[in-house]
């Protein structure tokens, strides 16, 4: 099994919220309508809002059924991937069928900005949880950290979020993400609690810059800011902290795929690749001492931490 077996799909990865989740990537690399100042992914070419098919849904779920007779676990399909997944106009049929496929329920990682879209609204209906992110509540703060493309508008997008809330049966989860001195000022997370209310998303997860950013100045809020504004957004708000450990119940065969299929995706700590392969670190550093020499991936650090990242 190779990642050319299964050329859109990564993982399965332990994600913080979905348990093993079997990433989908329906877009070529990097294909989003933002350009945040946080990606992980690197800065976005030419932001887009033009939807496509990119690639053969047959093949896609193909790729799906083949995975999931491995036997591997999976607790989640989500999409998500190498941009905006909305941007593929795919995407609605793709959950519909995975959905008559397999009992697994299926996720999507939103950045929220085709929500406004009312035939968008109603393909992502068919997923059971979505995870929209809204990290600025007026068009200021908005361009300042996600970078957009320029029709885009950020009262569109909370009008669109409310909409999505009103027609989705699934679970919400708004997904906040505060970069120190861009997005986190009082006045501006009064606003976006306001937006909040107005969307009645099921949870809010409040998140901040913990892995490498595309842009160096997006910088992380300490565990106490995001304690304390936690705090001011309520009962449904969480802090979204490292994945809770969980047992894995398999050792992959191939440890160097393993691991370089991980680091594909995102760049990843030490402590991650532990949790996501259940090895030890003495097993993993020569491992990765291997793939650092042969020039697969390379070490990149951030915030005191080492990050590994594909060369
Ligand atoms: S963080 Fe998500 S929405 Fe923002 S630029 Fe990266 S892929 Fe696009």
């Amino acid at each position: 099994m190779s990642n050319q077996d299964f050329p859109h799909l990564y993982g399965p990865v332990p994600s913080r919220r979905l348990g093993y989740s079997l990433g989908v990537d329906l877009l070529p690399f990097k294909t989003c309508s933002l350009n945040c100042l946080y990606c992980q992914l690197g800065r976005t070419g030419k932001t887009s809002i033009r939807r496509g098919q990119f690639f053969s849904e047959k093949q896609i779920l193909g790729e799906i059924e083949r995975f999931l007779k491995t036997g591997a676990r999976v607790d989640f399909i989500t999409f998500s991937g190498s941009g905006e997944p909305t941007l593929n106009r795919s995407i609605g049929r793709l959950i519909r069928k995975i959905k008559k496929m397999t009992g697994i329920p299926v996720a999507v990682l939103t950045n929220s900005t085709l929500l406004s879209r009312p035939e968008v609204r109603k393909e992502l209906a068919a997923a059971d949880v979505v995870v929209p992110s809204l990290d600025a509540a007026s068009q200021r703060v908005f361009e300042k950290v996600n970078r957009p493309h320029p029709s885009l508008r950020a009262d569109k997008i909370i009008d669109g979020l409310i909409k999505f809330r009103r027609q989705f049966k699934g679970q919400l989860w708004l997904e906040i993400l505060l970069v120190k001195g861009i997005n986190d000022s009082p006045a501006h997370l009064k606003k976006l609690k306001a937006a909040a209310e107005k969307i009645r998303p099921d949870k809010i997860h409040l998140n901040t810059v913990v892995r490498p950013p595309a842009e160096s100045l997006a910088r992380p809020l300490s565990p106490e800011e995001m304690q304390s504004i936690k705090e001011f957004f309520g009962e449904k708000a969480e802090v979204v902290a490292g994945f809770r450990k969980k047992e894995q119940e398999k050792t992959p065969e191939d440890i160097a795929r393993a691991i370089l299929s991980i680091v594909r995706r995102r760049p990843v700590s030490l402590e991650d690749l532990e949790r996501s392969l259940g090895l030890t670190r003495e097993e993993l550093s020569l491992n990765l001492q291997r793939l650092l020499e042969k020039k697969k991936i390379k070490m990149v650090r951030h915030l005191n931490r080492d990050y590994f990242e594909p060369s």
